[in-house]
């Protein structure tokens, strides 16, 4: 579990004078001639309260993933992404924290924490590595977050409590054929006596090789078409189930994504989760939540970007002097905070909406969209910044671009956000 009380967070201050405490400040010329800074002495208390601003639980939280992040998972960031996987080392501390159940309530071992909570973990994960970040956001914003709303007592008793301490979930709706229109696919459920036999495939599944516990759709109905999908609990040692190819990728290569294989798979009734043709509605609300997740995995590589082109740029010598004193320069990493601000505040504000109870969905959408193309921005203006040397895999700015990349595409694909945007301002 996390600590009450965070150890002390070491600076993240790669090369020069940089500290992050939400906000950024900088001392542009390094020898202070002049010193940034939006903090301003309080003269009254604020009536409204900013969307950055912290809990003291939440600012706890945060320097304790932090902690995490800089202390365990920095230095082995660059190997796991050469090999392709996850240290095991990592996954067993990710437990440790409590970060695979941040939502979860306490009588199943979790955290009892909120989304928002969850967000954070997610953001600062990715701003070191957006395959840890992943990692973590689809344990809690898919999985666990369909056994919370839709699990029976029993399946929560016995998955929950497993997801928040040992096992790890994965989430499995797309097929070779099924993408943006998931639900077309074509893997099919037949029941038969006290279970279900699923035949099909799956394919991109996240944290397929180190998952137990997969929410996996099905269709029990074809003839009644999407209202035949059904969401059904998978287990990796159910007869019938194996793991097809695992995918060599671009980016966020530590994560696994792998092809889910289904041959007469043999399924207790009693792992439907939700209502049988009920399942679209579960993969729909699930997915809407998600993509804050997304959208927090994309402004953790942003900031991470950002922070590697701010110390850069102030060690760089060129024309006798550090390259952030020429103003285009400047500018620019002027243009990439700004950026990302705007980014976290949509992330942050779909988060806390989502909290608050109200309808999401439209900014949860706006979100992930905006979010993405930021961290792909932000992360290929920092290669630029870093000339040569961000070509090159000695340091960390190409990988946070080839990270960012997947923003467009998991989770709904970037025109399948403005679709949902467009659908929802127009009201049709
Ligand atoms: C690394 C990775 C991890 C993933 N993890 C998971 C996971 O854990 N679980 C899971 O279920 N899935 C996962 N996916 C799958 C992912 O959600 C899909 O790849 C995504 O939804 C896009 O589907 P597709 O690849 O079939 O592309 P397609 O749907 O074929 O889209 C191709 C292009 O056509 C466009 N397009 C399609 N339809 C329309 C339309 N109606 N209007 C306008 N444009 C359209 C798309 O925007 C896109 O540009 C993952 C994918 C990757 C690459």
């Amino acid at each position: 579990m996390l600590p009450l009380l965070p150890a002390p967070v070491p600076p993240f201050v790669p090369f020069c004078g940089l500290v992050y405490d939400g906000m950024l400040y900088f001392d542009i010329n390094k020898m202070s001639t002049f010193t940034m800074s939006q903090s301003q002495p309080a003269i009254a208390p604020p009536s409204g309260t900013p969307l950055t601003t912290l809990s003291e639980d939440e600012t706890m939280f945060r320097a304790s993933v932090r902690e995490f992040a800089e202390g365990e998972l920095r230095p082995r960031v660059e190997h796991m992404d050469e090999v392709a996987k996850l240290d095991p080392a990592i996954i067993k501390q990710c437990f440790e924290l409590g970060l695979m159940g941040i939502e979860t309530p306490d009588e199943y071992g979790g955290a009892g924490a909120s989304f928002f909570t969850a967000i954070l973990a997610v953001e600062e994960l990715s701003r070191v590595d957006a395959s840890v970040g992943v990692f973590v956001d689809v344990q809690n914003t898919l999985v666990n977050n369909a056994f919370i709303r839709w699990g029976t007592p029993d399946q929560k008793k016995k998955y929950l409590t497993r997801l928040a301490s040992e096992s790890v979930g994965a989430y499995a709706l797309s097929e070779p054929g099924s993408g943006s229109d998931a639900f077309a696919m074509q893997t099919r459920a037949v029941e038969k006596d006290d279970h279900y036999l699923l035949n099909g495939r799956k394919l991109w599944i996240t944290n397929g090789i180190e998952a137990d516990i997969f929410v996996l759709f099905a269709n029990a109905n074809p003839e009644a078409g999407y209202r035949g999908i059904t969401a059904f609990v998978v287990e990796k040692s159910f007869p019938g189930f194996s793991i097809g190819k695992k995918e060599n990728k671009l980016g966020i290569r530590a994560s696994s994504t792998v092809e889910l294989i289904l041959e007469d798979c043999k399924v207790p009734k009693e792992n439907v989760l939700g209502e049988p043709g009920k399942g679209y509605k579960i993969s729909i609300e699930t997915l809407n939540e998600g993509r804050i997740g997304i959208g927090a995995q994309m402004i953790g590589i942003a900031a991470g970007a950002l922070e590697s082109a701010i110390a850069y740029t102030a060690e760089r010598q060129q024309f006798g002097k550090s390259i952030n004193q020429f103003q285009a320069v400047q500018f620019q990493l002027a243009e990439m905070a700004t950026d990302l601000e705007a980014a976290r505040l949509m992330v942050y504000n779909a988060a806390r909406m989502k909290d608050a109870g109200v309808n999401f969905v439209k900014e949860a959408a706006m979100a992930k969209l905006y979010s993405s193309r930021v961290a792909e921005r932000v992360s290929s203006k920092a290669i630029e910044l870093y000339g040569g040397y961000g070509y090159v895999k000695d340091y960390p700015v190409e990988k946070y671009w080839r990270d960012s990349k997947i923003g467009a595409i998991y989770e709904g694909t970037s025109n399948m956000q403005l679709q949902t945007i467009a659908k929802l301002i127009i009201g049709k």
